[in-house]
């Protein structure tokens, strides 16, 4: 099945050239905008496909120097131009006069409409200028290493030391990952110096007051305010940083500590503690076959239909397990011309292994879902904040079948295990979610012309003080003030943090539903992902049964419904019972 085909060479400009040329050349009525936009759609998909595949190519094996060479050649031969020319094609299309958008246009139309206002020629010089600056961050970080025990080890091989059962050798291995860090402390100060300087002017000349009201737009951010943003961290201040400071206590506790400390948990995940009260490790598979064939059972009494689309993508578009020369980390992609998904990750027998594929997978089926729908490339998936509800919505609507009696991974006993790491990673993200929200609220907004980096870290240390009281730093003052410098999104996607606490909550009101009517509860969920980006976000909230909500009484009653499992698995996991009922 080959949607979307244009007879196009991705990495030619030559051959694009002429497609692109035939659609500003045409004479756009009211009547033509609809077959003008697919014809400009399939030309963009073919793009897409080709990106996709170069950026899959490249993670599964970095060695590749062919597919290297077709990278570099896409990012800067190819896609400058294609920027240019799609500013064209978008203030063509705005430039139609008597046009009445459709359920399908219309919020394209809002999406074009703020990208080319904030789009200037001056620029597209700067904006690659922080790509390359983005770059040396990745390249000073990934370049990091401690020695441990005759051995040099990457930041991830030593952070996996942090769940080592003898706190020294976790507060050793901190230290030694800290200290390389803090070597690096005034050359990340001026790299991120040199960014605030560039993202300053960005704003200026697109005629924005800051660079906030840039990010905001080029975020596509229509539906909520900066005011309901500060209205949201307030109420995760009230509602959920007391109930983390007691489940720090709780599990210090159950691990024989004073307190939770730094090296207690995650230098990319500061807020989840790493360590397990248990003497084992959850080992929910051996090979990645089992990982892939028990996630295939998982999804398809979730849904069948979800069950068929990752059937489909079993063949030729999973690259799951972790090998020698594979990139980091995992994704999930959509190939726009052959309608696949495509999930990658690195999987070597964890449950956070679990997870990522749960959650992919809910990538994976928006895009499967929204396709079948849509006919415009840009209404497959949807706004971020959505797509994140996708994917942490499925990895709690498929916890009813993570049991071994449902053909899942788990024991009951280490079911409830998997469950409580399931909502300990919900509540303990949400309050440095807030941190790292508000950090860049007054970064671009507030900070003087002439703040320095004594000033953010100041900054910093006074909303950790606040949303993260339950992690003890002691003495570590500057350990704790540079923790923007441990958070690539600072240097990379600025402002891009708060989708995920919002789409954290519409997650959890999901989940609220599938408790009370599993069925309903993902047919809801299923109609949100199908419309794709056709609807603005509380729309898309209220298909999947949510709302989008910022206040302290929704947070709150989610938090509720978090301490009453959480309770129930605690129980479960110390007596190996159900707790009684009590009147
Ligand atoms: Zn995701």
């Amino acid at each position: 099945m080959l949607r979307n085909h244009i007879d196009v060479d991705p990495l030619d400009w030559a051959s694009i050239e002429p497609h692109i040329n035939a659609l500003l050349a045409e004479q756009l009525t009211p009547a033509r905008v609809h077959e003008w936009l697919q014809r400009w759609s399939d030309l963009a998909s073919v793009l897409d496909e080709a990106e996709a595949q170069i950026y899959r190519d490249i993670s599964e094996n970095t060695q590749d120097k062919a597919a290297d060479a077709r990278f570099r050649k896409f990012v800067t031969e190819i896609q400058p131009r294609l920027q240019k020319a799609e500013q064209a094609l978008k203030q063509k299309l705005l430039a139609v006069r008597d046009y009445r958008p459709t359920d399908e246009t219309a919020l394209l139309i809002k999406r074009f409409a703020a990208e080319a206002e904030i789009y200037c020629d001056d620029n597209v010089p700067i904006l690659s200028e922080l790509r390359l600056l983005g770059k040396q961050y990745q390249e000073i970080i990934g370049g990091l290493s401690i020695e441990w025990q005759g051995q040099t080890l990457t930041i991830p091989q030593a952070e996996v030391l942090l769940a080592d059962r003898d706190p020294q050798v976790r507060q050793r291995v901190w230290r030694l990952v800290l200290d390389a860090y803090l070597e690096q402390r005034e050359k990340l100060n001026n790299l991120f110096m040199e960014m605030l300087v560039r993202r300053r002017r960005i704003a200026a000349n697109a005629g924005l007051p800051d660079f906030r009201a840039y990010r905001w737009k080029a975020l596509a951010r229509f539906d909520y305010t900066p005011e309901d943003c500060l209205t949201f961290h307030e109420a995760i201040a009230r509602e959920v940083v007391p109930f983390t400071t007691e489940l720090y206590g709780q599990l210090a506790g159950r691990l024989g500590l004073d307190a939770i400390h730094p090296w207690d948990a995650g230098i990319n995940s500061p807020w989840l503690p790493t360590v397990d009260p248990e003497p084992e490790p959850l080992r929910p598979f051996r090979e990645v076959e089992e990982l892939e064939a028990t996630a295939a059972h998982i999804f398809e009494q979730v849904d069948p239909v979800f069950g068929g689309y990752f059937a489909a993508m079993r063949d030729g578009f999973l690259d799951l397990a972790s090998r020698p020369n594979k990139a980091p980390g995992g994704y999930c992609n959509g190939f726009p011309v052959s309608g696949q998904p495509y999930i990658f990750m690195n999987a070597a027998g964890s449950h956070r292994n679990v997870r990522t594929l749960l959650h992919e997978g809910g990538h994976a089926f928006h895009f499967a879902e929204s396709y079948r729908r849509q006919s415009l490339l840009w209404n497959y998936s949807g706004p971020m904040e959505f797509c994140e509800v996708a994917s942490m919505g499925m990895e709690l609507l498929s916890m009813p079948y993570w049991s071994k009696d449902k053909g899942g991974f788990y024991d009951e006993h280490d079911l409830h295990r998997a469950i409580i790491d399931q909502l300990h990673g919900i509540v303990f993200f949400l309050p440095y979610m807030s941190v790292m929200d508000l950090f860049q609220h007054w970064l671009y907004t507030e900070a003087p012309e002439s703040v320095t980096p004594a000033d953010l870290d100041r900054k910093w240390s006074e909303l950790w003080d606040r949303f993260m009281p339950g992690i003890d730093y002691g003495e570590y003052q500057d350990e704790k003030a540079t923790g923007w410098h441990r958070k690539g999104h600072i240097f990379g996607v600025p402002f891009y943090y708060i989708e995920y606490g919002l789409a954290q909550l519409g997650a959890l009101q999901v989940w609220r539903n599938a408790l009370k009517d599993q069925r309903k509860a993902v047919a809801d969920y299923r109609v949100a992902l199908a419309a794709g980006y056709t609807r603005s976000l509380p729309e898309l909230f209220r298909l999947a049964g949510a709302r989008l909500a910022f206040d302290a009484g929704t947070v709150g009653e989610l938090m509720t419904l978090v301490r009453q499992q959480l309770q129930l698995s605690t129980h479960h996991v110390r007596t190996g019972t159900e707790p009684r009922p009590t009147s």
